[in-house]
């Protein structure tokens, strides 16, 4: 009876040292990372005064018909962790040897660098140009009512005219003033609530935002850029539309470039203009090397539409059209950069689908 008492209290304190030795072994190994510390740990555990050593020497204490188990058990573990301390050397070596063969005069890893999306350049360009001649920079609702894209810029419901705009609906409570909810399909809803918050002219606008219309083809995509300048003040003419029209095709495009002004017809100017830009890939002349050039065809390229504002339009405003009068224009962001690079897109879509390859080139 004392016998087995005893032989079994020593199998359960033997077996807990050996499970304890493993597992602060396992940790100890972690932390190697040096060949130094690798021989502290052998040391440690396999040294003449090691750990395995110290446990090997108690055997003349353990119970004759144990011995056999406990010699077994402890060699068993000797093993291990020679084994694992052999795999670490190797690991150690490795990575010592990959430090020693770094050549810190070959370049670098390049990574990949972000860069400003050519719309957003375009928009500080523009805006940059803009300001030299005290236009205030603005942006008005993309979410807007019938009433500042249509009624107020000369456009009754049912009016014809309308259906040029083909427009986003939002799911939402018509007002009784304001008429339905839409994403604005143009720049010109900016126009008359920026004469409704300046109440007195002068005024000089560049509204920049985004647009939307349902189309996605290669020349379409459903959000685009317009901006949008207005100008209103006493005695403002034709002449300063042309003359401003100018500056900014110099100003933005380059000081050969040209613009002309070609009778047509928008709801809300009167007088109305289609604006176009000389090419710059041709100089204007719509040859190239004797053929016709492919960007132009004939030396001049559509910037967008313009005019002098609408007597209704300026009423709408809060703006007494006896005694004010402004012009306006509004021309396409994207369309206007493409034609300052000299890009012929085939789909203008690749501006808006994320490749990189397209847009790190600006
Ligand atoms: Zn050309």
């Amino acid at each position: 009876m004392f016998i087995d008492n005893f032989r079994l209290r020593f199998y359960i304190l033997f077996m807990e040292s050996i499970q304890q030795l493993r597992s602060q072994f396992q940790q100890e190994l972690l932390s190697i990372s040096t060949l130094t510390q690798h021989e502290e740990i052998s040391i440690k555990y396999l040294g003449r005064s090691g750990s395995i050593n110290t446990l090997l020497k108690t055997i003349k204490d353990v119970p004759l018909e144990q011995k056999k188990e406990f010699g077994a058990t402890v060699n068993g573990l000797k093993k291990e962790i020679e084994h694992a301390l052999e795999e670490k050397k190797q690991q150690v070596l490795s990575q010592t040897e990959d430090a020693q063969y770094t050549d810190v005069t070959l370049p670098g890893t390049p990574y990949a660098r972000g860069s400003v999306h050519l719309v957003t350049i375009a928009i500080e360009e523009i805006s940059r140009v803009f300001s030299k001649l005290g236009f205030n920079r603005m942006s008005y609702p993309e979410i807007e009512w019938e009433q500042y894209s249509f009624e107020n810029l000369n456009m009754p419901p049912e009016h014809p005219a309308r259906d040029d705009f083909e427009t986003f609906f939002v799911d939402h409570q018509p007002s009784d003033v304001f008429g339905k909810m839409i994403l604005s399909p143009h720049t010109s809803s900016g126009q008359t609530r920026e004469m409704q918050r300046v109440q007195k002219p002068p005024i000089r606008m560049i509204n920049l935002a985004k647009c939307y219309r349902p189309n996605w083809d290669a020349s379409h995509v459903p959000m685009f850029h317009q901006f949008e300048g207005l100008c209103v003040d006493t005695g403002i003419t034709i002449s300063h539309l042309k003359g401003t029209i100018d500056y900014f095709a110099k100003e933005f495009f380059g000081a050969n470039r040209k613009t002309r002004i070609r009778p047509f017809h928008f709801q809300f100017t009167e007088p109305s203009f289609e604006v176009d830009v000389s090419c710059g890939v041709c100089d204007g002349t719509g040859i190239i090397d004797g053929t016709k050039c492919k960007i132009c065809k004939s030396g001049w390229l559509e910037l967008g539409g313009a005019g002098m504002v609408h007597p209704n339009v300026l009423k709408a405003g809060g703006i007494d059209s006896d005694v004010y009068s402004g012009w306006a224009f509004g021309f396409g962001i994207e369309r206007t950069f493409m034609m300052k690079e000299g890009l012929n897109l085939d789909d203008i879509r690749v501006l808006y689908s994320g490749d990189v390859r397209f847009l790190e080139q600006f």
